[in-house]
C-alpha cells in the first residue's frame, strides 16, 4: 500500500505549457493545435447503473425519486431511450457498451449452455479475441482513463495499477465508487488492487459502476421500499462527482453520460411448469437445467436453461433438427403468458450471439421462467421488452433540449471516443451519436 506509482510522462510544467503555447501559436498550426480544435471534451465522466430502467426518468416510474442532479442533466442536454442488446443480461450489455459491437461480435453471452465445455452458464467476462474495447482504444489512442468497478473492462485493456487505464475496485455501494471519482478528481491517489495509484492529472475518461438499483430490483421489484431511497444515493453520487469537477475548474471542459446495461421487468406467476409439460408432449427427453455450472445428462433432447425472463433451448441428438425447432418453437409460442420465442433467424436479426442455444423463450410478465415458485415480488432481466436503457448527455460539446433518438449502446463508445477527439475502438459497429453533439 505505501509505494504510489505515477504516469511515466513527467507533469507539465509551466514552461512546458509556455512551449505548448508557443508551438500552436505557429503559422501553419500543428498536430497539438489541431487536436486542441477537434476534441468537444477534455473529459468524459461515465455513470453506467446497473438495471437502471428508462421509465425512472419517464413514464411509469418517473414518480419514485425526484433525481434532481440527473433532472439537471438532462435540463441541460439531451436525453432518450437507447435500445441494449439482446439477450440483456449485464455483462453480455455491458461488454456491448465497451466495445461499441454487437453481441453477435463480441459473444460475452448470457444463461445459456455452453456447447464447449458442455456446462450451462449464467454470467461470463468473455470477450472475443480481436474484439477491442474502449479502454484498449483509448490506451492506444494515448487517452488516459480510470475504470471504477467498471468490471467490463478489467484485463481488458483495464488493469490493476495501470496509471493509464487504471481499474479500481472499491466494493461498497455506489457511494464509494463515487469517492474514487473524487479522489481522482482532486489529484489524490487510489487503490488500485492493494497499490495506491496517483494518476498525476485527472484521466480523460472516469467511468462509474453501480449496481445498487439492480440489486434492490431483482429482491423486490418496483415496490420494494427502499428504491426510492436507493433511487436517491444514485442521484446524489452524480452531485458529488459533479461538485469535484467544479472544484478541479473542470466543469466546462467534461461531458457527463449516464446510461444503464438494461431495464427491468417484474415476476411472479410460474409458467416453466406448463412450457415442460408441453415440452414433455413431443416424445422428447427434456431436462431443465440450473443457469451455472450444470451440465446435462448424455441422454437429454431438450435441454433448457431456466431464467426468470429466458428459457434458452438446445436440442441435441436426434432432437437437432430445423423441423423439431419449428415445432418446439409453435408448440411454446401456444402458451398463454409466453412474449415470444426467438429462433436462429430471429437471434441473427437481433446481432445476438451465436453461443446461445436453438430457440429463446420469454414470458410476459408477471409469468417467469424460473424454477421458483414462491409467487413473490421480483424483477428481472434478459428478454427484449427490457433490453432499453436511459441515455443522458450533458455538458461540453452536447446540446441542449432535443430529443435523443435512434440510438443504442453501441454508440456509447464511438461517441465517449468521438468526444475526445480519438477514433472509436477498432471493431466498432455503432455511431456517434450527432444528434446529442454540437456542431462545431
Ligand atoms: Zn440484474
Amino acid at each position: 500500500m505505501a509505494q504510489v506509482r505515477r504516469r511515466s510522462a513527467a507533469r507539465v510544467t509551466a514552461a512546458g505549457v509556455a512551449a505548448l503555447v508557443a508551438v500552436a501559436a505557429l503559422p501553419g498550426g500543428s498536430a497539438t493545435a489541431t487536436t486542441a480544435t477537434t476534441r468537444p471534451a477534455q473529459h468524459v465522466i461515465m455513470f453506467d447503473f446497473d438495471g437502471f430502467d428508462p421509465r425512472f426518468l419517464d413514464g411509469r416510474y418517473a414518480g419514485l425519486a425526484a433525481m434532481p442532479n440527473l433532472r439537471a442533466l438532462v435540463a441541460d442536454g439531451v436525453h432518450g431511450v437507447a435500445e441494449g442488446s439482446y439477450s440483456s443480461y449485464s455483462n453480455s450489455s455491458r461488454a456491448t457498451t465497451a466495445t461499441g459491437a454487437y453481441p453477435a461480435t463480441h459473444r460475452n453471452t448470457g444463461y445459456y449452455l455452453n456447447q464447449e465445455t458442455d456446462r450451462t452458464v449464467s454470467q461470463e467476462r468473455y470477450i472475443e479475441p480481436g474484439v477491442e474495447t474502449i479502454a484498449q482504444s483509448l490506451r492506444r489512442q494515448g487517452r488516459t482513463a480510470a475504470y471504477l468497478q467498471w468490471y467490463v473492462v478489467q484485463n481488458h485493456g483495464a488493469t490493476y495499477g495501470d496509471p493509464e487505464a487504471l481499474y479500481v475496485q472499491p466494493g461498497g455501494n455506489c457511494e464509494s465508487r463515487a469517492d474514487q471519482a473524487v479522489k481522482l478528481l482532486r489529484g489524490e491517489p487510489v487503490d488500485s488492487g492493494g497499490t495506491l495509484v496517483d494518476p498525476a492529472r485527472i484521466p480523460d475518461l472516469i467511468t462509474v459502476y453501480c449496481d445498487d438499483v439492480d440489486g434492490v430490483l431483482h429482491e423486490g421489484g418496483f415496490s420494494a421500499p427502499e428504491l426510492p431511497a436507493t433511487l436517491a444515493r444514485l442521484d446524489a453520487q452524480i452531485g458529488r462527482v459533479r461538485e469535484a469537477a467544479r472544484a478541479a475548474g473542470i466543469l466546462d471542459r467534461t461531458t457527463f453520460l449516464v446510461t444503464a446495461d438494461h431495464g427491468v421487468r417484474e415476476w411472479t406467476v410460474p409458467l416453466l411448469p406448463e412450457v415442460v409439460r408441453r415440452l414433455n408432449g413431443t416424445g422428447l427427453t427434456v431436462q431443465v437445467l440450473p443457469s451455472s455450472g450444470a451440465t446435462p445428462d448424455p441422454t437429454s433432447e431438450i435441454v433448457v436453461v431456466a431464467a426468470p425472463r429466458t428459457a434458452d433451448i438446445t436440442l441435441r441428438g436426434r432432437a437437432d433438427t430445423p423441423e423439431n425447432a419449428r415445432r418446439i418453437a409453435r408448440i411454446v409460442e401456444g402458451i398463454p403468458g409466453i412474449a415470444a420465442v426467438r429462433d436462429a433467424g430471429d437471434l441473427r436479426r437481433l446481432k445476438a450471439s451465436d453461443k446461445l442455444g436453438d430457440l429463446v423463450v420469454e414470458p410476459v410478465e408477471p409469468y417467469h421462467l424460473s424454477t421458483l415458485t414462491d409467487g413473490a415480488p421480483r424483477g428481472s432481466h434478459g428478454a427484449l421488452a427490457e433490453a432499453e436503457v436511459p441515455m443522458v448527455l450533458s455538458g461540453a460539446g452536447i446540446r441542449r433540449g432535443v430529443p435523443l433518438r435512434n440510438v443504442g449502446l453501441v454508440d456509447v463508445a464511438p461517441t465517449i471516443s468521438a468526444l475526445l477527439g480519438v477514433r472509436p475502438p477498432s471493431t466498432a459497429q455503432g455511431r456517434v451519436m450527432r444528434g446529442a453533439l454540437e456542431r462545431s
